[in-house]
């Protein structure tokens, strides 16, 4: 057995002591000095609306980012799904035709007007569809459907499956009767062209620390010689819809972000992340959808609501938690009210009754 000769054990005792009393104690949690409450409150988000509402009722959006010029659009969407409500449609009835507006809509990130990937060519979608009784499906990186959303709902009825993806979706879609086609529109196009542009000065530069997708260029053809600009070019559709019996719904599209490399997916097709619905109401995302992902966000705004925190105030809490660099924007609707936030601008409309 080895001794411990007694010097060096008073050796080691004395450098354990100094050790010790060089590091003071971490206060036990009691003793922690209470966190200062700020003086001022946040700022409201750039866009906020919302409030009490009962009886039948329709939110939707066209991204966050689409400016006052294009509420329009998801006000006639939400007219449009406040009808099929009227008619005697379910809550996702009247949730996937505010998106099916939306999707035909060439101004807005979905559907008709989805967006051109970096080669120039590629257009792959993400759709999901929920309703309260936690019934979801989804399409990821599907391509040549014009209304993604709608095979959402043929993966729901039609299979036992709940996700599908990429070309394996596609086909599924066209076997159950989607028409083959590539859903390229003048505006989309004009946006991929306008990106183009800013390239070669972004990467030109030697500060730059944005990630360089050009070492992983994965797309089925050649890197075009005019490469685009690493920033977010996104959006999203979105419709969250209350029946006149208490039942929710909501749905949501988009092209995705455009600079992203081939087979990205976002949150819109994540349950929980970009949309969730339940007994206590609907909630639909919009913005950065890795950042959207990581919080599990639109299942943390539902749990909000379901502790009894009003549409309308949980949105706008939900906004000021996100960190403000990266866009994010809400729509949701509980069993008494609804609610719009969104760090940017962001159109949005709202039916009831
Ligand atoms: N959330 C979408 C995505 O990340 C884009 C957006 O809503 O702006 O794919």
């Amino acid at each position: 057995m080895r001794i411990v000769h007694p010097l060096r054990a008073s050796v080691l005792l004395a450098l354990l002591l100094a050790t010790l009393l060089a590091f003071p104690r971490a206060p036990a949690a009691q003793e922690r000095a209470p966190v200062p409450t700020p003086l001022l409150a946040p700022p409201p988000p750039a866009t906020l609306a919302g409030g009490s509402a009962p009886g039948a009722l329709v939110v939707t959006h066209g991204g966050v980012g689409s400016g006052p010029e294009y509420a329009d659009g998801p006000r006639a969407a939400a007219d449009t799904a406040l009808r099929v409500l009227r008619a005697g449609g379910s809550a996702l009835d009247a949730a996937l035709a505010g998106t099916v507006w939306l999707e035909n809509d060439p101004r807005f990130n979905a559907g008709t007007g989805a967006n051109i990937r970096l080669d120039g060519r590629t257009i792959q979608m993400d759709a999901s569809i929920m309703t309260d009784e936690g019934r979801f499906a989804a399409v990821g990186a599907i391509e040549r459907v014009r209304n993604p959303v709608l095979v959402a709902r043929a993966v729901m009825d039609s299979t036992p499956h709940l996700f599908m993806v990429g070309e394996g979706a596609t086909r599924f879609a066209h076997r159950v009767g989607f028409a083959d086609v590539v859903p390229t529109s003048p505006q989309a196009e004009a946006k991929y062209r306008a990106r183009m542009k800013r390239q070669a000065e972004l990467f030109a530069r030697a500060d730059t620390t944005i990630f360089d997708w050009r070492r992983y260029w994965n797309f089925p053809g050649p890197m075009p010689a005019d490469v685009l600009e690493w920033s977010r070019h996104g959006d999203t559709v979105g419709s969250v819809a209350r029946s006149a019996d208490g039942h929710f719904a909501a749905t949501l599209s988009t092209g995705g972000t455009s600079v992203t490399l081939c087979g990205r997916v976002g949150d819109v097709p994540v349950c929980g992340a970009g949309l969730f619905a339940g007994p206590a109401g609907a909630v639909a995302c919009t913005g950065e959808g890795e950042q959207i992902i990581r919080r599990f966000l639109a299942r943390s705004v539902y749990e909000r609501m379901a502790a009894g925190v009003p549409a309308r105030k949980a949105v706008e809490e939900a906004v000021a938690m996100f960190p403000a660099r990266w866009d994010v924007g809400l729509i949701a609707v509980d069993r008494t009210g609804w609610g719009v936030a969104a760090n940017r601008p962001m159109a949005h409309g709202m039916a009831s009754r």
